[in-house]
């Protein structure tokens, strides 16, 4: 705990991390899975032969690529519902005119309506906007193709993804299959289950974490770069430190 905290009795986040240590080995390693009630199951793949296998038979390679993906599938669910959350408000926008949103970068809803195909000449903002809207809303639930925002990725990388059919068809349709594959029984191949966590980890970059991103700022306009304060240095001994937090 540092001096200040100390003297105050505040704790942050480096003690409880202190506090943690030493941190199990089994853990630290990805080598404990708890995918099933035969488990918990600890591995040791240095270990005699009969250690070396999960209940189930899963492997060290098994049980480290399915906790990683499930890391993986949790992140984008969490970043995807961000976006789908950005998604519904920029359609109560454009359908309501007592939401307290508003369009403010007409021109980024072009830009977004055009990599959607979604027609803008002649229209109002506030039909491109439910058009864009609803159109970003069908890529989460979206059964095969691919969607839409990879066309914004250089064209040799998309070529890579291709080749190797890691392309995302649908936003939860990838987060869906990679908990059902890293389930107890069914996927048990290591590479199998990476593959699809690259498929699963771009349909949050190219699809939920950008439509979060595209659509805020077409709700709340373009940021720009400011100085300012950051971290601890905010707080100030004098005042009434309020500090909101959001993610
Ligand atoms: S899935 Fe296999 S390795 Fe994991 S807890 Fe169940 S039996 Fe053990």
């Amino acid at each position: 705990m540092s001096d200040h905290n100390s003297d105050t009795g505040l704790e942050t986040i480096w003690d409880r991390s202190d506090l943690q240590k030493p941190r199990c080995k089994f853990g630290e390693q990805g080598l404990c899975c708890q995918e099933c009630f035969m488990g918990p199951c600890r591995i040791n793949p240095s270990s005699e032969k009969k250690f070396r296998r999960g209940v189930c038979g899963a492997t060290a390679e098994t049980i480290v690529a399915r906790n990683f993906a499930r890391m993986i599938a949790s992140g984008v669910a969490a970043h995807s519902d961000h976006g789908r959350q950005v998604a519904k408000t920029l359609l109560i926008a454009a359908t309501s005119r007592d939401s307290g949103y508003s369009i403010k970068d007409v021109s980024k809803l072009k830009k977004v309506a055009q990599v959607l195909a979604v027609p803008f000449d002649g229209r109002s903002k506030e039909d491109i906007a439910l058009e864009v809207a609803e159109t970003v809303l069908e890529q989460f639930g979206r059964q095969e193709g691919e969607i839409p925002f990879i066309k914004l990725a250089p064209e040799s990388r998309q070529a890579v993804w291709r080749k190797l059919g890691v392309v995302p068809r649908g936003i939860d349709r990838e987060i869906v299959e990679m908990i059902h594959r890293t389930t107890m029984g069914v996927d048990q191949d290591y590479r199998n289950i990476l593959v699809h966590a690259a498929r699963t980890a771009l349909a949050d970059g190219w699809g939920g974490s950008m439509i979060a991103t595209e659509l805020q700022d077409i709700l709340f306009g373009n940021p720009s770069p400011i100085r300012g304060e950051v971290n601890l240095g905010v707080l100030s001994e004098n005042d009434v430190n309020i500090i909101l937090h959001g993610h």
